[in-house]
């Protein structure tokens, strides 16, 4: 077990050891204290594509970066490989990172990863991120939950193996919750059409967020009847949550966020991150 610091109960960071390692949804400053205290030790970073460009520039520049992410349809390296490498990359020692987007244990694959680092007896620990959908909620202006809205939130994958939409639609269609979709922007046609055949009103406010908590997030709100084709003029592509729920018709009342992506607002923030890197 690692050793506890006496002083402030952080845990010492262990020198060999692979740690996965949620990056958050892009912005830097919502790294956990942790990842980052480990980050600045890591002699090995194994990264990919949603990892967001403020978290990389945290990464010193002695350690090695190893890139196997994948954007939808363009394949890289597959998920076994990446465990076994994973797994002679904690036998060579050192502090190995397994950096992924969000949280790696909310669509992330960590199970899988860190299943194979058990099965080797290979020495880890796990650092949980902030999820997309928690980002999105805060920096769009979407509470997951809320008294007068929504008692309950499911968080769903619109992505299949095999390029379907197979969902518990009953389950998705009940009232006074949220909805949270990951990777369902291919499958926003079905989607929209499944929830309204399955009782959900034409009308139910939805929005889709993308590159959320990063400087070009996009929200966009529509009924849930004309979500798909709002996207689709608004040519928003991955990666972006769709939220179905009341709670999507808040995002313009409590949005603080826009006003720091384009006025001089924003200014603060950049200072604060370049002091960081
Ligand atoms: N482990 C990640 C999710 C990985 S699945 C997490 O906890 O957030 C990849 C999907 O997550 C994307 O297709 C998209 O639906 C969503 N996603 C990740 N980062 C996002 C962001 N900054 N903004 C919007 N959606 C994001």
């Amino acid at each position: 077990m690692p050793a506890a610091n006496a002083q402030n109960g952080c845990m010492e960071i262990n020198k060999n050891c692979v740690y996965l390692l949620g990056a958050g949804p892009g912005d830097p400053d919502l790294l956990t204290v942790k990842a980052a205290r480990v980050l600045a030790v890591a002699d090995v970073v194994v990264y990919d594509h949603l990892v967001g460009e403020g978290v990389l520039d945290l990464i010193p520049a002695r350690a090695r970066l190893i890139y196997v992410g994948k954007e939808s349809g363009n394949h890289s390296v597959a998920q076994e490989e990446i465990s076994q490498r994973l797994v002679e990359l904690g036998r060579q020692g050192g502090v190995v990172v397994r950096l992924k987007g969000g949280d790696p244990y909310i669509f992330g694959r960590g199970g899988e990863e860190i299943t194979e680092l058990a099965a080797a007896g290979i020495a880890f620990q796990v650092v949980p991120g902030i999820t997309a959908a928690s980002g999105m909620a805060a920096y769009a202006g979407i509470p997951l939950t809320h008294r007068d809205h929504a008692q309950s939130c499911l968080f769903v994958t619109g992505h299949l193996k095999d390029g379907s939409v197979d969902l518990d639609w009953p389950a998705l269609a009940r009232p006074r919750q949220t909805v949270v979709i990951y990777m369902g922007i291919g499958g926003l046609d079905e989607i929209s059409r499944q929830l309204i055949a399955h009782g959900v009103s034409a009308a139910m406010p939805a929005a889709i967020v993308r590159n959320a908590t990063r400087s070009d997030q996009r929200v966009l709100q529509a009924s849930l009847g004309d979500l798909p084709e709002a996207c689709r003029l608004a040519g928003i592509k991955p990666p972006a949550l769709i939220v179905i729920g009341s709670v999507a018709g808040l995002a313009g009342q409590l949005d603080w966020f826009s006003d720091i992506q384009s006025g001089e607002a924003r200014q603060p923030l950049k200072l604060v991150r370049s002091g960081n890197s």
